[in-house]
């Protein structure tokens, strides 16, 4: 069985002293050793810090990006050795935000952001530095109307993915992220969300063979709350999930934790 794996994506949310407190209450809540993996994703000056802050507990920590070069003249920008070196475990890479909200806009209007081959040199290089890449794909509600989910996943994953072999292959966490429900409170209903799981892991198996794709672990990401948690993390192909806006809640984020190991018969 895939372990499964629950991140809370803080974005640019949540000062020093508020990113402290929110851990200091999950450990407090936290008590021995869970059966999900956990991991919380602060803004990447303040990873340091949040190392230390989660230093012996079971929460991990990840960041939210990375540069794909080892060094050089890229003002600005993070490598995935110094992204590992803050003692990150994760990192998330080519979040939707990052692929159609950051970034110049094109003649046609729509914001020129991170492509697919961006990703998969990212995902090589946060493997390359001992990194677990966390590979976020799903579409937007133009394409889902016009009946291109399918087609959009998996250009992603073929694309994000671009380079890997199938031992690399089952280090990587796909989160699936339907673009029309991040951050809206519109959640993608189990059903739509198992169809494009089970969608996920069928590219997978083509690509990288049965055994490597069973053990990928797909978690769902768009407006999970605690209340909606169960019946999302009790779809078979959905390993976890990956939070926005209820991670911010020490509270909200536990009870999605405590979904999670209920859907999955662990506790
Ligand atoms: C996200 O940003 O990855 C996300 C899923 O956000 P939210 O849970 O707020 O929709």
């Amino acid at each position: 069985m895939r372990r499964p794996f629950v991140a809370g994506n803080w974005k640019m949310n949540l000062d020093l002293p508020a990113g402290r407190a929110l851990v200091s209450e999950l450990r407090a809540r936290i008590t021995g050793a869970p059966p999900i993996d956990i991991a919380v994703c602060p803004t990447s000056i303040y990873l340091f810090p949040m190392a230390k802050a989660i230093a012996d507990s079971p929460i991990r920590l990840g960041a939210q990006n990375l540069w794909h070069e080892a060094h050089g003249a890229f003002t600005g920008e993070v490598s995935a050795a110094m992204v590992r070196e803050t003692g990150c475990t994760y990192v998330i890479l080519g979040h939707s935000e990052r692929r159609h909200t950051i970034g110049p806009k094109g003649a046609d209007g729509r914001v020129q952001g991170e492509t697919d081959e961006m990703i998969s040199k990212k995902t090589q290089a946060a493997l390359r530095a001992e990194l677990i890449p966390i590979v976020c794909v799903g579409e937007t509600l133009a394409e889902r109307d016009a009946g291109q989910t399918e087609a959009v996943l998996s250009r992603q994953i073929e694309g994000s993915l671009a380079g890997l072999d199938a031992a690399s292959s089952a280090r990587v966490v796909i989160a699936y992220e339907p673009v029309w429900a991040i951050g809206t409170g519109r959640n993608a209903t189990p059903e739509q969300a198992q169809d494009a799981h089970r969608h996920i892991r069928g590219r997978l198996v083509e690509r990288f063979g049965k055994a490597a794709a069973e053990a990928i672990r797909i978690q769902y990401g768009g407006s999970v709350k605690p209340d909606n948690a169960l019946t999302l993390m009790k779809c078979p192909d959905v390993d976890g999930a990956l939070v926005g806006g209820a991670s911010l809640k020490a509270g909200d984020f536990y009870g999605i934790l405590e979904a999670c190991i209920r859907a999955k018969g662990l506790g």
